[in-house]
């Protein structure tokens, strides 16, 4: 593959209502940094509720003409927004990487796991075939079908600007919803260009809307009454206030928050193996993932073995602009966060753990001002300390030892956080066992990210998600429909008189 080209647009980021671009009429900008060079690219209007209104207004306007087209029709669309998305993958790429700072290759892989939804969502209408008796009762059929909610949002993170999306709409325009999508004001380009392709595809105008901001964007959504349900997906303690305020409204609400991921490492894992799987899992997209694995449980005398080589691996991370193709980790989305993760580090040394390598202060020739840290390693880690306990977000592997297995699980379970996990063995029964007694939502055994595919749907457990259902797969067309059940009899005669008693079958 050849270099790929950059994104250096400087055009200010606005919204998308009723089918074209909208300049915002609010004077609130935020600036959007290309996090490796450390600049300011271009300006990202923060939007008010009036332009929530007018984009739920395009959306409600849309919904009955929408929700009315054959299934096979609204796929179509889909279809013909995927061969787009195809098309345009490395444009989307490059996006991503300019604002985000995940290397350009995982930007693609990004776009890709986006792509297997859209994919799933063009098989909508067998998703969408109800469940038919014949004859309940003597003369009488009964079914049941699943119809779209009205106007939905969806509000997302800045680590998956395009993939996150991608979990919420194409299920949801599928189903027959409309929709408005509130991105992080942190990389929003990519879903102004994903609603350009929608409406290349030939999407009706209205069914797909962006509103760029903050807070007051999502305020405004939360408390709209046309706005029928909500898909968050960001830190825990937005999740909750999501989930309490968006119910508090009558909403249906799914919100998918924080996390702190654990690999267990038994005693007969393959090393190299497991090596390379906390290296490329804490490491990669500089631990920016929501499955990104924060924590390495090593069981039995597998620590003395591991450590060394982790250390080894991570002290020769190749850090560079992610636009430089043999990149392994970028830079830290804003120089706050960066901040914040540094921050980290010296709360583990204050805590005790013990620090083996250290990330800090590392220098990218000809990117000075970018937001770069290292991969930093720590040994001796106990579950007190806040580096355990806390969702850092970055770059930074913690190694806890313990004795045994029941041990590694209990710990694992007794985390407030339930998103993933990871165990490597080569013993089937302790994998079997692993799988079924861990409390977590998403498991791997020998995967140490086990994202899953478009059709089985995804989330945590625990204070990773709040809500009864997943995001995407057949739960995503449950939370995106509502199930509705109908009786059906047609007398061949004339009225036999009224029923007082509860229908039976007869
Ligand atoms: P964040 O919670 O700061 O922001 C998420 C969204 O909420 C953004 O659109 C943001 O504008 C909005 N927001 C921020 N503060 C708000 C407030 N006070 N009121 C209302 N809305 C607000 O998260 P982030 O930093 O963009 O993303 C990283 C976090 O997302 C991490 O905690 C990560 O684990 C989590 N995440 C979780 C998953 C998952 O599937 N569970 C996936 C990706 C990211």
């Amino acid at each position: 593959m050849g270099a790929p080209e950059s994104f250096t647009g400087t055009t200010d980021v606005g919204h998308f209502i009723a089918g074209r671009p909208v300049a915002s009429t609010s004077a609130r900008k935020q600036a959007v940094y290309n996090p490796a060079t450390g600049k300011i690219a271009r300006q990202v209007a923060l939007g008010s509720a009036e332009e929530v209104n007018l984009a739920v207004a395009a959306a409600q306007a849309a919904f009955p003409a929408w929700a009315d087209t054959p299934p096979i029709r609204r796929a179509r669309v889909l279809n013909a927004f995927l061969a787009l998305l195809n098309e345009h993958k490395d444009t989307l790429a490059a996006m991503i990487t300019a604002e985000h700072g995940k290397v350009f290759t995982d930007a693609q892989g990004e776009v890709s796991r986006g792509i297997d939804i859209v994919e799933f969502a063009c098989g909508i209408p067998q998703l969408l075939k109800g469940d038919f008796t014949d004859q309940v009762s003597t003369g009488i059929d009964n079914w049941t079908l699943r119809q779209p909610l009205g106007v939905v949002a969806g509000i997302t993170p800045f680590n998956f600007p395009c993939m996150v999306p991608c979990w919420m709409f194409p299920v949801a325009i599928a189903c027959g919803n409309t929709f408005v999508l509130k991105p992080s004001e942190r990389d929003p380009s990519a879903s102004l260009f994903m609603a350009e392709l929608l409406k290349q595809a030939g999407l009706p105008d209205g069914v797909f809307n962006v509103v760029q901001g903050d807070k007051a964007v999502v305020d405004a959504l939360l408390a709209h009454p046309n706005v029928k349900a909500l898909s968050f997906v960001g830190s825990t303690p937005i999740a909750q206030y999501i989930y309490e305020t968006g119910a508090h409204h009558g909403k249906r609400v799914q919100a998918l928050g924080g996390a702190k991921n654990h690999m267990v490492v038994m005693p007969d894992a393959d090393i190299p193996q497991a090596v390379d799987a906390l290296i490329g899992a804490a490491y990669g997209s500089a631990g920016e993932r929501c499955m990104a694995i924060s924590v390495a449980v090593l069981v039995g005398d597998v620590a003395d073995k591991v450590v060394p080589l982790l250390a080894e691996r991570a002290k020769a991370l190749k850090i560079k602009n992610g636009m430089e193709l043999d990149a392994e980790m970028g830079p830290i989305v804003t120089r706050q966060a960066l901040e914040r993760i540094e921050d980290y580090i010296d709360v583990g040394t204050r805590e005790g753990a013990k620090l083996v390598v250290d990330g800090r202060g590392i220098r990218v020739p000809g990117h000075e001002d970018g937001f770069f840290t290292g991969g930093t390693l720590f040994d001796h880690v106990t579950p007190d300390m806040r580096i355990y306990k806390e969702e850092i977000f970055g770059p930074v592997l913690a190694c806890v030892r313990a004795k045994d297995f029941s041990e590694a699980v209990q710990l694992v379970n007794d985390h407030e956080y339930g998103n993933g996990v990871a165990c490597y063995t080569r013993d089937g029964h302790v994998a079997r066992e692993f799988a079924r007694r861990i409390q977590v939502g998403m498991v791997g055994i020998n995967v140490p990210i086990p994202v899953p595919m478009a059709w089985h749907g995804f989330g945590g457990w625990k204070r990773s998600l709040f809500g009864d259902m997943h995001a995407y797969g057949e739960e995503g067309v449950r939370f995106y429909t509502k199930q509705k059940s109908v009786m059906q009899r047609w007398h061949e005669s004339t009225a036999k008189g009224a029923e007082f008693v509860m229908p039976t079958a007869k």
